[in-house]
């Protein structure tokens, strides 16, 4: 099973592609974990990665590429994968197809986490964090009525990342950059919407569901 996972920030894709891998036996590839993997081993690529980082720029496309095809090369994704931050665009995905025809391989299915703007701020406009330990809480589904952390006593603050603004913001980045790359892959009749909202459980039942009928 060859596939794609996407969904907007506060969808909870990161545990999602780590439950649906393991319930298919298949790696879960992110783009997070390629990159922090090739930095930290010091490969060519992850060296030119970091001459980028370092100066604060964006790594180029050409580099991401190039770690996501040595990924693939590798034994344990050769039956299959799971790619998650990957591709962005529909330029990229156009380079993920070519790549996989070269390998005689293609994409079976592009998983879509599908959560509507106001419950993804829902999610994330209410976590709070502990100034002390970390440890983030979440007014309604923590019930969280003071602004002192319950582990540590430490006081709570509300992340940038986390404010109402940036998360709109955040999401209205996403869209532009996603929606295009969700008709790119419906046009190819391989993409299928997943309701995200609910328990984490539930959610991955739904996907499992979903991807079934796709499964050779
Ligand atoms: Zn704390």
């Amino acid at each position: 099973m060859r596939l794609v996972l996407v969904g907007p920030p506060g969808a909870g894709k990161g545990t999602q592609a780590q439950y649906i891998a393991s319930n298919l036996s298949i790696p879960k590839i992110s783009t997070g974990d390629i990159f922090r993997a090739n930095v930290s081993g010091g490969t060519d690529l992850g060296k030119l990665a970091k001459t980028y980082m370092d100066r604060g720029d964006l790594v180029p496309d050409e580099v991401t590429i190039a770690m996501v095809r040595d990924r693939l090369s590798e034994d344990d994704a050769q039956d299959g994968f799971l790619l998650d931050g990957f591709p962005r665009n529909v330029a990229q995905a156009e380079i993920l197809r070519d790549m996989l025809k070269d390998w005689g391989q293609e994409l079976d299915l592009v998983l879509e986490l599908v959560v509507d703007d106001d419950e993804v701020v829902r999610r994330l406009a209410g976590r709070r964090t502990c100034s002390q330990c970390g440890r983030i809480w979440h007014v309604e589904f923590d019930d969280k009525k003071d602004d002192k952390c319950d582990a540590c006593g430490g006081a709570l603050f509300q992340r940038d990342d986390d404010k109402e603004e940036t998360v709109r913001h955040r999401l209205e980045v996403y869209q532009e950059q996603t929606a295009p790359l969700v008709s790119y892959y419906a046009d190819e009749d391989i993409l299928v919407g997943v309701d995200a909202t609910g328990p984490v459980e539930e959610v991955t039942q739904r996907a499992m569901d979903a991807i079934r009928p796709f499964m050779g």
